[in-house]
């Protein structure tokens, strides 16, 4: 809307959550880089060359999706992936706003590596950019970082994933620490005593492929050893990547006796197994491993039963490099801002979940955990926006991709449903041509 006053979205299917609209057509004003109306039949405000009309008859009108778990590379990694191209792939995946993880080289335990994210993303980037700074100093799982500092600066919560912090101790004190600013601890749930010489899942086919696996209890002891943390501390805790049905049992009983805890899983969770990993598949190696058939139903009973708030899809760009090589010693992560949202209509299609729910999975419920604008379609929000072709079919090719990486499993899967238009802030961010 770069050139228009103000926007009109005629005839979309509006989904939203948090105004309990489950699939009603309507018409959205933008002007000003707000919703400033929403409705029927609403009239154009001025003349034809002050703005646009777009029809988005048969589309799904969406709040903004909002990815809360992104690895956006920079600084210190630009050959995997930039706040310019991370932020890209974004806004064509349909994603407004992205939460961009701690462990930059250097690590982003400083105001200053804060703010240069910031201003980074100010100048170049196509969606919102959350920073999540360090919970120790070079994530070195030692020293606290300064959180008021951080905060002051623009991060939006503490986490040193791509690490645990393995003293129990210090992320107590972490804890504690965080209640004075009511900010939210993120864990990356991992026992490295368990988990340090595995590269995949613990199981068959580990045994199978001679390769050395990662029990399901590396994580589940790090979950419950969080899950107690947070019951003593009073701590706000979210649990990144929830990948196993134990952690899934875990979770859903902590609920229960009221400990503040949210979760979230990934694409890739619900979607594959272990099995991807057949062939030496480097491109299905991931830290949490893929695991069972029974894991995987486990993390769709539970995005639909809401033990897991929200779905993140762990985007982690690496070079082809870092994956063409033996299995051991191949990188960790996918990349996922670009296929998150076919693979999670697939669960739609499947019956799993709700339109609705998908909403709050991957919207509402991010922007609520992080306690940030979006997720809200509601008059006077800012105009975070996705419009959803629900309808066509493609294949996931590696040309399709903004990333500067293409580390995906899901390369040559047939796909259902893409981002027709991404709008955030009032501006369109991507557009599919049509
Ligand atoms: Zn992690």
């Amino acid at each position: 809307m770069n050139r228009n006053n103000w926007l009109l979205l005629k005839h979309g299917i509006v989904i939203d959550p948090s105004q309990g609209i489950e699939q009603e057509p309507m018409d959205i004003l933008v002007e000003d880089g707000r919703i400033s109306a929403i409705g029927h039949q609403i009239p154009p405000p001025g003349s034809a060359d002050s703005g646009e009309i777009l029809d988005l008859t048969g589309k799904w009108v969406v709040p903004g999706l909002i990815d809360i778990h992104v690895h956006l590379r920079e600084p210190g990694q630009e050959y995997k992936e930039t706040i310019e191209t991370g932020t890209r792939a974004a806004a064509a995946g349909g994603f407004t706003a992205v939460a961009s993880m701690p462990n930059t080289s250097p690590p982003n335990d400083s105001a200053e590596i804060t703010r240069s994210i910031l201003a980074r993303a100010k100048e170049k980037g196509s969606c919102r950019v959350y920073p999540v700074a360090a919970i120790t100093k070079g994530q070195a799982g030692e020293s606290l970082t300064e959180f008021g500092d951080l905060l002051d600066a623009g991060a939006i919560a503490f986490s040193d994933d791509g690490l645990p912090v393995s003293d129990a101790a210090v992320m107590r004190l972490a804890m504690e620490y965080s209640l004075n600013f009511h900010a939210l601890i993120i864990s990356h749930a991992e026992e490295l005593s368990l988990s340090r010489n595995g590269c995949m899942n613990l199981g068959n086919v580990s045994t199978r492929l001679g390769l050395r696996g990662i029990p399901a209890a590396a994580e589940e002891i790090a979950i419950f050893r969080e899950i107690k943390l947070a019951e003593l501390t009073g701590a706000r805790l979210h649990i990144a990547h929830v990948s196993t049905k134990g952690s899934i049992e875990i979770i859903r009983r902590a609920k229960e006796q009221g400990v503040r805890v949210t979760a979230e899983s990934a694409p890739h969770y619900f979607t594959l197994t272990e099995e991807a990993v057949e062939g030496y598949n480097t491109f299905a190696k991931m830290n949490p491993p893929l695991r069972t058939e029974q894991d995987r139903e486990a993390i769709i009973q539970a995005l639909a039963d809401g033990t897991l708030d929200a779905i993140a899809t762990d985007h982690a760009p690496h070079d082809i490099l870092e994956k063409e090589c033996e299995f051991e010693a191949a990188a960790n992560g996918i990349i996922g801002l670009e296929t998150a949202l076919p693979l999670t209509l697939e669960l739609v299609e499947q019956g799993a979940i709700t339109p609705l729910r998908m909403v709050e999975l991957i919207s509402t419920a991010p922007a609520s955990i992080i306690r940030q604008d979006g997720g809200s379609l509601k008059q006077g929000s800012p105009a975070d926006i996705t419009v959803i072709d629900p309808e066509t079919e493609y294949e996931i090719t590696r040309d399709l991709f903004r990333s500067r990486s293409f580390n995906s499993p899901f390369l040559g899967r047939r796909v259902r449903g893409r981002a027709a238009l991404t709008i955030c802030q009032g501006r369109i961010t991507h557009q599919l041509s049509r």
